[in-house]
Formats: C-alpha cells, sequence, structure tokens
C-alpha cells in the first residue's frame, strides 16, 4: 500500500498520529527533502530504505513505487499533501497502474504561519475568505488568478512560493487592494527553529524582507486580519442564541 502523508510544515510534532504511525512501519519512505525535516526519518524502522525525492523526476518516484508491490511506502510530503504538492499526477500514474493509495492530510505551512503570529484569517467583519495563492513565476498561473485580480476582494491572503519576487508581488498586491497601509507578516519557515517573523505593510515589507535575506521558505500573510480593528463572532456572543446555547440576558 501507498500513503502519501503530509509531513506538516517543519516542527516533527506538527504531522498527525496517523501521519507518524505510517511512519513507523513504512519499509520504504519517499521525502520531499527540500522541506522536509530529517528528523522525522527518526521514527521509522532500522531497516527502512529512505529515498529524497528532491533529486528526482516523476518517473523515478512512480518506479520505486512499481518495483515494490508489496511493501508499505510512505510518500512524504511538506505540509498537507493537497497544496503546491504535485501530487495528483502521482496519484494518476498509480490509477493507470492499478495500485491502491490512501491520502493523510497534514498541518499547512499556511496555518502553521498563522500560528505563529498568534491571528485568525477569518473576522467577522474584517474577512471571511482566505485566498491561498502564488505569484506566477516560472510556473505561471491560469488567466484571473493574477495577484492584482485577486487581491482586489480584500480578502486575507496567504501567499506561497513568492517571497523571492516580493518586490513586484507587493507592487501588484498595492494596486489590487487600493493602499499600500495593509498590514503584511512574512513568516520565514514557520514551526522550525530558526523562524522568523517579518511585520510591516505593503509599503515596507519588501525592504525588510531583502534586508533580512530572505528569499525561500517563506508565507506571505497579507490583510486586515494581521492588526487593526474587528467586531466579535457571533458565537459566543451573549445575545446570540445557536443551537448548542440559549439567548442570555
Ligand atoms: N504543501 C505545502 C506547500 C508546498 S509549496 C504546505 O501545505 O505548506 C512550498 C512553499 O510553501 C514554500 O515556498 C513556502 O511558501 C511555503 N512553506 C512551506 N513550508 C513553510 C514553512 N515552514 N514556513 C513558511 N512557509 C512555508
Amino acid at each position: 500500500m501507498i500513503y502519501f502523508v503530509g509531513a506538516g510544515p517543519g516542527d516533527v510534532d506538527l504531522i498527525t498520529i496517523k501521519g507518524r504511525k505510517l511512519l513507523e512501519e513504512a519499509d520504504i519512505i519517499i521525502y520531499a527533502g527540500s522541506l522536509v525535516s530529517d528528523e522525522h526519518l527518526k521514527f521509522a524502522k532500522s531497516d527502512c530504505k529512505f529515498y529524497n525525492s528532491a533529486s528526482m523526476t516523476l518517473d523515478e518516484v512512480i518506479e520505486i513505487m512499481k518495483e515494490n508491490p508489496d511493501k508499505k511506502i510512505v510518500r512524504l510530503h511538506t505540509g498537507d499533501p493537497s497544496i503546491y504538492g504535485a501530487i495528483r499526477e502521482q496519484m494518476d500514474e498509480l490509477d493507470k497502474l492499478n495500485r491502491p493509495f490512501e491520502v493523510v492530510p497534514g498541518v499547512s505551512s499556511f496555518t502553521a504561519a498563522a500560528a505563529s503570529i498568534k491571528k485568525e484569517f477569518t473576522l467577522p467583519n474584517v474577512s471571511q475568505t482566505v485566498i491561498l495563492t502564488r505569484m506566477a513565476g516560472r510556473t505561471p498561473v491560469p488567466e484571473g488568478e493574477d495577484i492584482l485580480s485577486l487581491a482586489k476582494h480584500k480578502a486575507s491572503m496567504a501567499i506561497f512560493l513568492s517571497v523571492k519576487n516580493i518586490e513586484k508581488l507587493t507592487k501588484e498586491l498595492i494596486e489590487g487592494y487600493g493602499s499600500d497601509e495593509v498590514p503584511v507578516a512574512v513568516v520565514y519557515k514557520a514551526s522550525w527553529e530558526d523562524e522568523d517573523i517579518i511585520y510591516g505593510t505593503l509599503k515596507d515589507i519588501a525592504k525588510k524582507v531583502k534586508e533580512k535575506g530572505i528569499y525561500k521558505t517563506a508565507q506571505i500573510l497579507v490583510g486586515g486580519f494581521i492588526e487593526g480593528d474587528y467586531e466579535k463572532s457571533k458565537l459566543y456572543d451573549p445575545k446570540f442564541s445557536h443551537e448548542y446555547r440559549q439567548k442570555r440576558k
């Protein structure tokens, strides 16, 4: 059986219990070495075989799966595998080969980054929507999904894979949001020991990030949810009743 497992954002204890158990039982672990902590491999059996997919092609990964039909294989992806994990193409190949597989979700770096800055993406009157996206780089984005268009929604945003181009990114965000005063938090290596957080606004964040020399492994969080006023939620409002609680005087 093959298991696609989300390793979480960095901290080894941010994998699910199910994911950790699978690591302990695996005969083979194929891990995305560029972002998955080596620490995860310490939980494996002593005779477990490891492959670092960072230097492999899709065909090479599939080949290992193909050659080992009777083994328990864990394909370990960073964060949650459904987000920029490139797992669809692997799953489709396995379907063609009639090989069964399961997917075990993980803590994505966008939620880990929100935890690091201790904020909530969805404040009642600020934004009830989170946009997860990336800027077009070497990989383009489909029409209508450019940063400028997305920013016009003024939703909370978590931008992946884009810190290298933060100058161009902030220019487009300023145009979209129609303001350069929107709060931004750049979270470098959320949940890792060398995590770093840089706060600013669309106006000054690019300069601050450049000064720190950060060019990869960062979440760029943007929106009024990071700073400023908000209304309290109805959920815990004493004047508001719902299925589990009566209105109080
Ligand atoms: N599946 C992963 C994302 C893989 S794409 C997830 O769910 O998080 C890789 C990008 O994710 C990086 O360029 C960076 O933008 C972001 N990323 C991954 N781990 C991170 C971390 N610990 N802190 C901040 N950003 C991270």
